[in-house]
């Protein structure tokens, strides 16, 4: 139990050591990692089908069940542009729903995050959303005055059009997930000054390129429609399809997912891309392991290499 508590009162930024040296770095785009809030979720709902004497072995719950996560996201620079990865879960939560899903942060986490790397907000030139779940696009915005109000005034957003249309009617079991009445008022402004940039592609294309240099993605069904895995300097964001180094596994699908069976099926896919082509996976919500290669056995099960484990040490604790 200690050890699940223990973490969540850890709120640290991590970023890239300045000389580090990725075996898969293959531009010459800057990576940092920024980790500006955690949060918890029950750990059934995170595991599905998966037994919990099985899930518990690999994560402590708290008294409650809940699980600690990481809000990973990730910032690319390239010559001119500072591109932003998702958003965290943000600062402008009740103290109920705070309480309830154990926020740990502090006001403004990803400018703080950005501070930490000599940046400001309003240089962020790009936002990619993978998917407008309240813990990916919570950070977009903040509230100033009871108003809703976006932190990144210049930035372009890119995101999937369909999982934007999906987000305003979505199920009853999922609808719980998307903070509308938060990202919609501010996607709409962007939409006003033409600053959305709406990625229409079914399975994969290019988000952005600055001159030589490119962010692709790679869109996966299964968790929500539509979700948008960015793809950039030999490194893929796994968002919510793998959220977890525990999730590697194919069949270890969430239950929060809308479609599990569909995402077992897009886990696969990825994996035969990821490997062909030795793609490092990040994930979004694991608090000790940023993220990983794959290593796949005789029988075809996935897990991480364990030699890519030294490279953890290339991320460096700056608070
Ligand atoms: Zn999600």
């Amino acid at each position: 139990m200690q050890i699940a508590i223990d973490a969540l009162k850890t709120h640290v930024i991590y970023k890239e050591k300045k000389d580090i040296n990725f075996d898969s770095k293959r531009t010459n785009m800057n990576i940092h990692l920024l980790h500006p809030a955690t949060f918890g979720l029950d750990g059934g709902a995170m595991f599905g089908i998966v037994p919990k004497p099985l899930w518990e072995k690999k994560i402590q719950p708290d008294e409650q069940n809940r699980i600690p996560m990481s809000l990973r996201c990730v910032l690319v620079q390239t010559k001119n542009k500072n591109i932003l990865i998702d958003t965290g879960i943000g600062d402008y939560h009740p103290d109920k729903f705070k309480t309830n899903f154990i926020i740990n942060t502090d006001q403004a986490p990803l400018e703080q995050a950005l501070n930490k790397i000599n940046l400001k907000a309003s240089d962020i030139t790009d936002v990619i959303l993978t998917h407008l779940h309240f813990d990916h696009v919570g950070g977009l915005t903040t509230e100033i005055d009871g108003k809703t109000k976006t932190v990144f005034p210049n930035a372009t957003i890119h995101l999937h059009k369909k999982h934007f249309e999906y987000s305003q009617s979505p199920t009853m079991r999922d609808a719980g997930s998307f903070h509308t009445h938060t990202f919609l008022p501010v996607i709409n402004e962007y939409i006003e000054k033409n600053q959305v940039h709406f990625i229409e592609g079914d399975e994969e294309g290019i988000v952005l390129t600055d001159g030589e240099e490119k962010i692709e993605y790679k869109i996966s069904f299964g968790h929500t429609p539509y979700m948008l895995h960015p793809i950039f300097d030999g490194h893929i964001y796994m968002a919510d399809l793998v959220p977890m180094s525990h999730h590697v596994h194919v069949p270890w699908v969430m239950g929060y997912d809308i479609e599990p069976a569909t995402t077992t099926i897009y886990k696969q896919k990825f994996y035969d891309r990821i490997t062909k082509e030795n793609l490092t996976l990040i994930f979004e919500h694991d608090i000790p392991t940023w993220g990983g290669k794959l290593k796949v056995d005789e029988r075809h099960r996935y897990t991480l290499d364990p030699a890519f484990e030294s490279n953890q040490e290339l991320i460096e604790k700056i608070q």
